[in-house]
This record gives C-alpha cells, structure tokens and sequence, in this order.
C-alpha cells in the first residue's frame, strides 16, 4: 500500500463536477446563455423538481485550514441585508425562469449558517416555500451547524419550520489540532448540541471529521473518531484536508508545511478511522462518507441510487440544483454558473435586479458523456462505456490511460464495465483522472488542485 500512496498521491480535482471549475471555459458567462441550459433541463427531463443550496457566507473567526467561501465579521448587523438579498435572487430566477419549482431539498451550507440569528433563518424559508412550514417527507431540508453557536433556538425554530438533517462540523478533538486551526470546540459543546438535536427530533445528524490535519497524529484520530462513536451520529464525513495555500491564501499559512502528516502517514490516518468506523456498523459510501445500515444515505448506496452534486452525496436524484447566495454553483446538467464570490458584489448585482453569475461552463457532448462517467464512479465504484457512443476515440484514450491502475488491481475492465476495486476504492479520483479528458488535455496541474490521498 505504501508504494501505490506515494505513486498515486498526486494533484487532483475532487470531482463535484465536470468539467472541473478551473476547466470552465465560458468566463463570463450570460444570464442568457445560463438560463438557455435551464430550458433545456425542463424539456429533456420534464420535471420541475430542483434541489436548492443557500450559501450563508458569514463566520465570526477564520478556521485556519478552511477552503470555503466566506466573511469574516463580528458585526451581526450584516444578517438582514444579506438574507433580503438571497430573497430577491430566488425571485428573480421565478421571474426569469418562469417555473414553479418542486424544492426536493434544500440546505444551508457557508461559511456559519448559525451566524445567523433562527428569526432570519425562518424569514428566508418561508420567503423561499412561501408558506409557514413544510412537509419534511416531501423535502429534505438540512444546514450545517457550527456547535459553537448552535443555539436550542435554532433547533426548535429549524425543526418546526421542517428541517429533519444537520452536520456538525468537528474536524479534530485534539486542543494542539484545534490551536492549529484556530477552532477551539471541546467534546462537552458538541455533545450538547448533538443530544439538543437529537431530543427536539432531527432524524440525521452527521459529523464532518477532517483526517491530514496540522499537527494532528495517529492518537489524535482515534481520540475523535472514539468521542464520535460515544455519539454514534447517523452519517460521517471523513475528508481529507485539501492543502491549497496559493489559492486559499493567508488562511492556510497559518502553520507550516512541516505540521502537515504527509503521504503514507496521512494515509494511514483515514486507514485507522475507517477499520474503527466499520467494527462499529458504519458502512463506506461513496469518496470519504460513512453512514449507519439504517440511514437512506446507505439505502442507496446498497441500490446504487446514490446521486452527488455540489451539497455532496443525497439521495435526491433531481437534475437542476440551484445555488442562491454569494460563490454559489448552479447545476442545470446542460451547464454550470457561479455567483459572484465577492459578498458586496454579490448583493450590489442583485439589488439592480440582474442574476448574479460571473462564470461557468456549458456542457459539450463529450463533456456530457464524461461527467456521467465520472458521477457514476464516485457514487458506485463502477461506470460502463456507453456502447452506442459517437466518441469511441475518447473511450479508447480512456482505457489507455486506466491501464496502469489495472496493472496495479485497482481497476478492472471487462468488455464496456469498468470497476473500481476494493483495493482501488481510496484511489477512486485517479480513476476519474483517466476519463477526465481536460486535464489529459492539459500539462498543468500543480498549483491546481489538493493531492489524491
Ligand atoms: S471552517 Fe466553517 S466556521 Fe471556520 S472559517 Fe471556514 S466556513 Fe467559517
């Protein structure tokens, strides 16, 4: 295993989409061009059922090793102006679409969702469902909940209105980990919300650990995984840490490149949490995911049900995702559009009434074909080569360029079925990395994406 890390830990994409952002070529991209690939969604699919994503970008303190998008401010008073701007932007594609949308499920993600007082958090889905609750077995609403300021308030106000699933995020309980990135959030907290959630009636809770850490050993995730299990949530995320200073800037050179576990060591991290998660019942689904034989997200993992977009895995197989807030990505299958990433920006655009993408990429046939490849592999560890293809040439510089992991047994080919193997599941990227045409396309890829493993 030691040789295959070092062989195989290299840079690349993570796969939310293809083609993969840094290959998105429509930069800028037209509201009228965007809202095209969104017709064609309705006609190809005939379904009005989209899945919904608000980006909530606030957090009081920066987490050191964070890559997402966000603000950070103390000042609280940003709360209404940002919500009524999320309200107008969902208006806005009502009046431009034209559709009466389906919402099979929605979630807060950010940044801090819980920045956010639950008064404004309630006025933003009622604005959005246009009504005072919802039926929770016909839309999967969830947030993410930061236990540092996840109040009692926005568990009962949240489940009243009809969410039903939250993740917290952990990352690491080692206070030399949580020095190193700046997020102190002892055991007790987390266990307080978690319990608070689980009494008031949320049906999945999932804890979102993060393995490659700074600082952070063997001893260091075993304690956490053993804390998680006293808690034995309904799912668990196990990222690995994606180390990208050049594009995250200061926020990751908070500590330096020395502190990182690297290759096998980091490796071996994930190796461990894994064999701990598993003896206890959890079950590995899709790319760094773990669920509870009982959880829908397992469900369809066994039936191959199991669908991925931006928000991660869900069981909710809708065909247009809609992202609503600043840096969100849209996914209409046909393209891909992002909101502008700055949060003056974001709001200034909306207010003058205009859908605020900056960029974002429409779908080539090719392209098409590839990303169903691809979202297969990372849902189910196998895919099958469309035989009836117009693009056999791809298909051919595909399994050429499969053939050193089938050396390897980490992939197996047989006629147009290809299989990740067991040993090849923790290297499922670089499988995707041989259909991803782009990036055989291009020379370049340090300085692009986080490595593999
Ligand atoms: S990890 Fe979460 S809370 Fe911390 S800075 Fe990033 S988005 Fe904010």
């Amino acid at each position: 295993m030691k040789n295959l890390v070092e062989k195989y830990n290299i840079p690349g994409p993570r796969y939310t989409s293809y083609p993969t952002v840094p290959f998105w070529k429509n930069n800028p991209l037209s509201v009228n061009d965007w809202v095209k690939t969104i017709a064609n969604n309705t006609e190809e699919f005939n379904s009005e059922e989209i899945s919904l994503y608000i980006h909530l970008p606030y957090c009081e303190s920066l987490c050191t090793f964070c890559g997402c998008h966000k603000r950070i401010t103390k000042n609280h008073a940003v709360e209404g102006p940002y919500i009524d701007a999320v309200i107008k932007e969902w208006k806005l594609y009502n009046q431009k679409i034209n559709f009466s949308p389906n919402i099979k499920e929605l979630h807060f993600g950010g940044g801090t969702p819980t920045f956010f007082a639950p008064n404004e958090l309630i006025r933003l889905v009622k604005a959005i469902f246009g009504k005072d609750a919802i039926d929770p077995n016909y839309s999967e609403l969830s947030f993410e909940a930061h236990p540092n300021n996840t109040s009692e308030e926005h568990l009962e106000k949240l489940h009243a209105f009809g969410f039903r699933r939250l993740s917290l995020g952990i990352q690491d309980y080692s206070p030399t980990v949580q020095q190193a990135i700046n997020r102190i959030q002892p055991f007790e907290d987390v266990m307080k919300v978690h319990e608070n959630a689980k009494r008031i009636g949320y049906k999945s809770i999932s804890h979102d650990l993060v393995f490659g850490l700074p600082k952070q050993r063997m001893n260091d995730i075993v304690d956490t995984v053993e804390k998680t299990l006293q808690l034995r949530p309904d799912r668990i995320a196990l990222y690995s840490y994606a180390h990208v200073p050049w594009i995250k800037g200061n926020g990751q050179r908070g500590y330096d490149e020395s502190d990182l576990p690297q290759d096998s060591e980091k490796r071996a991290l994930y190796v461990e949490a894994k064999r701990m998660l598993e003896a206890e019942g959890y079950i590995e689904i899709g790319m760094d995911h773990f669920a509870l034989e009982h959880d829908e997200l397992a469900i369809a993992f066994k039936e191959k049900n199991l669908h991925r977009n931006f928000m991660g895995y869900t069981t909710q197989n809708t065909k247009f995702l809609l992202g609503l807030g600043m840096s969100a990505i849209s996914d209409s299958w046909f393209g891909f559009a992002q909101n502008e990433k700055s949060t003056e920006k974001y709001m200034e655009i909306v207010n003058s009434g205009i859908i605020p993408i900056f960029r974002g990429h429409i779908l080539s046939e090719i392209d098409l074909e590839i990303r169903q490849y691809i979202l297969d592999l990372m849902c189910h560890f196998e895919t099958e080569f469309k035989a009836d293809s117009p693009n056999i040439e791809l298909q051919l510089a595909i399994r050429e360029r499969l053939k050193g992991m089938i050396e390897d047994d980490l992939v197996r080919i047989e006629s147009n079925q290809v299989q990740v193997t067991e040993a090849g599941i923790p290297f499922v990227r670089n499988c995707c990395m041989a259909f991803d045409q782009d990036l055989a396309d291009s020379q370049q890829r340090e300085n692009m994406f986080s490595k593999t493993i």
